[in-house]
Order: structure tokens, then sequence, then C-alpha cells
């Protein structure tokens, strides 16, 4: 333990938002990376409790309190060998978690926890600055090809843990660059693409292929990869967007979150939109239906395009902002979340029912929306949710964007080529070994878990690696996790 007081003498200093007038105006990162200096003061502030928590919390098992005291010692080498021990991709996590581990910090019990997601990032980047993040291709190769369909963060951690046991990989991915949601969905405001690249550029020249725009079951037959290859992990996410089935909903300027924002992404990487394919914000009316990340994310989109207004409403009641006898510590609570974007403008109501859209001329013009009412429980002790009567109310809009959410993986060609099973919520089943109803076929990532977050995607990978290690050697000597 670096500082036994250092809890005691620190107030926490996470990382610091670019001001809000400046960073509306452009894509790039809200935030500016803080000084080595200011990470290792805040690495003494993570006491030493015994009993780590916040490593339980971390879906992947990051070492938390073993890097901090090396980062608080200005051991940065040994600080990055650890998080790179369990983290393939901790410039992008150290971006984009959302830190349970931090809800789980035991300092975070009576005072604020520790940055734990900042000073990850700050391994990683003294990693990447001083070269300890360079290729390392494997001595040996075993003679084994694996296929990776996806090449999101499931499907590069399994890719690179693969990689690393000796074996050939090839990703396979349907879009025109590598990434998933992290290159087509995360607006860059939160995570630069250069940073995605700087990580594939590695994979790239460890030997990883990757053949892009590359739609397996369309584009070649999934009969292909049970040929070609000894083994295969779908890690092609869970991107069936959820409807919302109202009056009006075939208007035009009602639209996907993820059609809204991959669009964007890519305008911004420098591809042309046709002018009839266009959905921009400009000078438009919007409302953004789903008050979840996605939808904070087309909100903060939305500003940068030069929307006129931004509404967001959300269907269930506002959440708490601090935890209740339901969300006890060391739990991950559902809370008030004030993102970056929400911080720069626009609207937000909760318990909020859209029931049609109205148009003129076949474009949207607004919602007809009611105020709900969550107070009666049923016989579960579950909340009833009820319109408020004579609460109706209308937003106009003339861009109303959906992010409710996703609802399983495309049940595409794939899928039904290789004649996978799927459980009881749509998703790719597996074996506890992660392997599909398919000799060899295995899966990982949110095609196996839906719709979750990156570091889930990261674990899933390494645990489906695993996994097709020892089915293909007998034995593994990649980590299970
Ligand atoms: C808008 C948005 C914002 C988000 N923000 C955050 C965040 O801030 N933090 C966080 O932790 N999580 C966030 N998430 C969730 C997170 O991005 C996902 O959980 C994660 O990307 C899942 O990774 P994955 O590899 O399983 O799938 P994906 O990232 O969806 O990647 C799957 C890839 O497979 C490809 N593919 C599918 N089928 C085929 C095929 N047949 N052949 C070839 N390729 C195929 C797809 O094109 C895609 O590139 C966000 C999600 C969304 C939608
Ligand atoms: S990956 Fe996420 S949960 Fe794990 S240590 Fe980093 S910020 Fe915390």
């Amino acid at each position: 333990m670096g500082d036994p007081k250092g809890f005691l003498k620190l107030k926490r200093n996470g990382l610091q938002y670019r001001p809000v007038c400046e960073r509306v105006r452009d894509f790039e990162w809200v935030s500016k990376l803080r000084a080595e200096k200011d990470s290792e003061e805040q690495s003494s502030r993570c006491m030493d409790c015994g009993t780590p928590f916040c490593h339980w919390a971390c879906p992947i098992g990051n070492y938390i309190p073993e890097w901090n005291d090396l980062v608080f010692h200005g051991e940065w080498e040994k600080a990055f060998e650890l998080l790179n021990a369990t983290n393939n991709l901790p410039e992008i996590t150290g971006r984009i978690c959302p830190a349970l581990c931090e809800y789980a910090c035991v300092l975070g019990i009576n005072d604020d926890p520790v940055t734990i997601r900042d000073n990850e990032l700050s391994i990683a980047e003294w990693a990447f600055n001083s070269k300890h993040i360079k290729p390392r291709p494997p001595k040996k190769r075993t003679g084994k090809r694996v296929a990776v369909i996806g090449s999101g963060p499931a499907g590069l951690a399994c890719a690179d843990q693969l990689n690393k046991a000796g074996h050939a990989v090839t990703v396979f991915e349907k879009d025109d660059k590598a990434g998933g949601i992290l290159r087509y969905g995360i607006p860059d405001f939160k995570l630069e693409k250069k940073i995605l690249d700087r990580r594939l550029n590695i994979l790239k020249k460890e030997g990883i292929k990757f053949n892009m725009s590359s739609e397996a079951g369309v584009t070649f037959k999934a009969s292909q990869l049970t040929k070609d290859f000894d083994a295969v992990c779908l890690a092609g996410g869970s991107r069936a967007p959820r409807d919302l089935k109202v009056e009006g909903r075939g208007l035009k300027g009602v639209y996907f979150a993820m059609d809204y924002l991959t669009q964007s992404n890519k305008a911004l990487a420098g591809q042309k939109i046709k002018p009839a394919d266009l959905i921009s914000a400009k000078g438009k009316k919007v409302l953004v239906i789903g008050g979840g990340d996605t939808g904070a994310d087309c909100v903060g989109t939305a500003h940068r395009q030069g929307a006129s207004c931004v509404m967001q409403v959300e269907v269930l009641p506002k959440p708490p902002e601090c935890r209740t006898e339901g969300s006890q510590w060391p739990k991950y609570p559902i809370l008030l979340k004030t993102t970056s974007s929400h911080e720069e403008g626009g609207g937000r109501e909760w318990a909020v029912l859209t029931k049609k859209f109205i148009g003129e001329g076949g474009i949207v013009k607004k919602a007809s929306c009611v105020k709900l009412d969550f107070s009666q429980k049923d016989e579960k002790n579950c909340p009833v949710m009820k319109e408020i009567p004579g609460s109706e109310f209308e937003i106009e809009a003339d861009l109303v964007i959906l992010a409710i959410g996703f609802v399983h993986p495309e049940h595409s060609t794939l899928l039904k080529e290789l004649g996978v099973e799927f459980d009881q919520r749509g998703n790719v089943k597996t074996d506890d070994n992660y392997m599909a109803s398919g000799k060899g076929i295995f899966a990982a990532g949110d095609m196996r878990r839906g719709q979750s977050l990156v570091v889930w995607a990261i674990s899933e990978g390494r645990r489906a690696a695993y996994n097709i290690d020892k089915y293909l050697m007998g034995d593994s000597s990649l980590p299970a996790l």
C-alpha cells in the first residue's frame, strides 16, 4: 500500500471535461488526459482495504489495488504488465467503461471512490507513449486455424488471445472497418477512432488477419467456415433494435439510434452520404426516445450537428440520485446518470409514454405522449405502469430517434445455416464452455449475452478464447477468464 493516509489527505480528482462551449463545437474527445503525476497522487487514495470488491466487480478481474500501488510508486511498467494480463483494450475501457469497479470501491462507502478508470487509462496511455505496447507476435504457431465473426470488442479480445496462443486467426467483419459498435455506434466525442486504429495496427502486426466487408453467411456460405477453419467464434453483437410500434412510426424523420449514430460516425470518418439518405439534426427539433446511454450519445451528437433543441424522454420513472435499500453497496446501482452529453443542454423527462407520431406531408412534426404513474404495485410487489388521465401532451419534433434498446442478435443467414440454437431471450445459446449447438462453433459477447458493455464483451471474448484453445489443444495456458 502506497500511502496509508492517502484517502484522508486527498479528495477524488477525476478526468476533467473540456468546457461545454468549446466541446459542443467539435467531435473530439470530451475529456483531456490527466498528468501522470496526478494519477500517482490519486492512486494513493486506494486504501488496501483487504477484500478488494473493485476486483470482484470488474468483469475481467483487473488487479486494481495492485496496479494502484505500483502507480503510486511510479512503477508504471510493472503496473502496465499487471493491467495487460487481464485487459486486451485498457485504452478503451479507460475511456468508456461505466466503471463497475468504482461502485464497489470500499472507499465509496463513506467517501468518493478511487478514480480507478482514470488510473487505468493513465497506465494504458503511458504504455503506448513509452512503446511498451508494441507488436509481440507469438514465437510458435500451432497450425490450427480459427475464424472470428465480428470485430467488436468481443471478437477483438478473442482474436488477440487465440493469436497469443499461436493459432492462425482470421477476423471476418461485414462493415468496411473493424471495431463493431466501438467504430460505428459510440460517437467520437466518447471514443476517437484513432484510439481504435492504434490498437488494430498492433493486432495486425501480430499476425491477425482482418477480412473487411465480408459478411459470413452472405459474402460466403457458413459451410465454408466449418470447412476452412478448425473452430469458429461467433461475435456478431446484438443488433436487432427494439421498435416503437405506434401510429405514425412510418413517417419520415423517425429513425433507429444505430442508423443515426452509424451514419454520423461514417460522415465524420470522411465517407460521403447521399443527400437523400442524410439524417441530420441541423436546425431540427430533436426528440430522443430512450433514457439510456445510447440515447445520451444521440443527444450529444444532435447538439454537435446544430439541433435547434433536444428533448430526451424515458418511459421508466426518474432513478434515485443515491443508493436505496434495494441497491446497497457493493451492488451496481441504477442511479440518475448525468453524462457529458446531458451537461451540454437539452431537456429530460421521465415516466413518459409515446402514444403516436403526428406528421404533415408524410414527415414527422410532433409526438403525442402521456405521463405515467408507477406508484401502485402488483402481487409480486413490482410497480405497475398506469397512464395518468388528463396528462396527455405533445412534443414538437422534426427528427425522432428511437434509442430503446436491442432485443437480441439478428437471426441472420449465418446463424440459420450453422443451425445454432437460441436461448429464451433470442441470444445464441451455448454450454458453460461457450460452445454453441455445433461442434467447434463458439459464441461470445453481445451475441451470447445480449446487449451489454464493452468490458463484458472483452470478458466473454477472453473466456471463449480459453475454451476454444482447450478444444483445439486439449488444454490451455491462456487465462480461463
Ligand atoms: C450507441 C451505443 C453506445 C454504447 N456505449 C457504451 C459505452 O460507453 N460503454 C460500454 O461499456 N458499452 C457501451 N455500449 C455497449 C457496447 O458497445 C457493446 O456491449 C459491445 O460493443 C459489444 O461488443 P460485441 O463485440 O459483442 O459486439 P459489437 O460491438 O456489436 O460487434 C459485432 C460486430 O460483428 C459484425 N457482424 C455481425 N454479423 C456478422 C457476420 N455475419 N459477418 C461478419 N461480421 C458480422 C458487426 O458488423 C459488428 O461489427 C454501447 C452500445 C451502443 C449501441
Ligand atoms: S475495466 Fe471497467 S470495471 Fe474493470 S477496472 Fe476498468 S473501469 Fe473498472
